[in-house]
């Protein structure tokens, strides 16, 4: 299943949707004169509804009335989480030439980590896949760029073991881990460079695990104004997604509809020499195999 959030161009109100080769269906319209109590009517609270429901919305979207379905031109793209519930969960330094872009950088002796490197991003960063990133330039100067593969939670759960790992997670998607370098050499930490307004752009679609497959075997990329700025693979990954839940879980309960960026592989602008920023018109295209390409143009806002 490929699930979305729109909204029909003329109303604001979001809607939980899933592409089909016929169009996008809506999920509540086509379910609710056979579902007991509230069809879901966001991913978040589908999520919340269990293994089961997912099942059942699975079965029941297979053959809608036809009112509820609509065409690409007819809608706004939103995230597939507007508003998440927690901060996204992010992974420093989780592929190596990554990390040796960085230390070149920073100049920084190189260091693998041998653990998994946790930030996280704001709810209020997210924005949906074809928004614009908005840069306040009265806030940083050094926006860069981090095409990663995110992952939805899908069952909660504490403690969980690497070999059941996989069973917690509901899909996956494309979150561009837009960077205010400059804020995060500022701080000393990660939270407010990785948190301006408008700079996780996250969708387009939340792949199920089901169709995805292995999270280990997808290609990211990312270009700027169609030049391939990042060539990735998420075999190169320190920590796989399995690993990741074990650890991050290890006395910390994961609920449905938690989100996890997974950290990028290398080619950001900051690894560059000389060192590229994002500069007003620039347009990122963020892709990954299976997900699609997120679309999401770089505005300088006066503040
Ligand atoms: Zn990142």
């Amino acid at each position: 299943m490929r699930y979305l959030t729109f909204s029909l161009k003329s109303e604001s109100a979001t809607r939980l949707g899933v592409l089909t080769d016929d169009g996008i269906v809506d999920v509540r319209a086509a379910i609710e004169d056979r579902w007991p109590g509230d069809a879901p009517d966001s991913l978040l609270s589908l999520l919340r509804n269990g293994p089961d429901a997912w099942q059942r919305v699975a079965a029941l979207v297979g053959e809608p009335p036809a009112v509820s379905r609509y065409t690409l031109a007819e809608i706004r793209w939103h995230a597939p989480f507007p508003r998440p519930a927690k901060n996204v969960v992010c992974l420093g330094m989780n592929y190596a030439e990554h990390i040796r872009e960085a230390a070149g950088a920073m100049k920084r002796e190189v260091r693998i980590p041998t653990a998994p490197v946790y930030f996280t991003k704001a709810p209020t960063s997210v924005i949906g896949p074809f928004d614009d990133v908005r840069v306040d330039r009265s806030a940083t100067q050094q926006v860069d760029w981090e095409a990663e593969l995110a992952v939805v939670i899908g069952v909660g759960g504490r403690n969980i073991p690497r070999d059941r790992a996989l069973r917690h997670v509901f899909g996956y998607t494309i979150v561009n881990d837009v960077s205010a370098r400059d804020l995060q050499k500022q701080h000393l930490q990660f939270f407010k460079g990785k948190s301006l307004d408008t700079f996780c752009p996250m969708g387009p679609l939340v792949v199920t695990a089901d169709e995805f497959g292995d999270p280990q075997n997808k290609a990211v990329k990312l270009r700027i104004n169609g030049v391939t700025k990042q060539n990735g693979h998420t075999r190169d990954m320190i920590f796989p997604v399995e690993v990741i839940i074990e650890s991050f879980s290890k006395g910390l309960t994961l609920e449905p509809g938690d989100i996890f960026s997974t950290g990028t592989p290398d080619g950001v602008g900051m690894g560059r020499s000389p060192q590229e920023w994002l500069q007003d018109g620039d347009v990122m295209e963020t892709e990954i195999e299976g997900i699609g390409v997120m679309r999401n143009k770089v505005v300088d806002e006066k503040s």
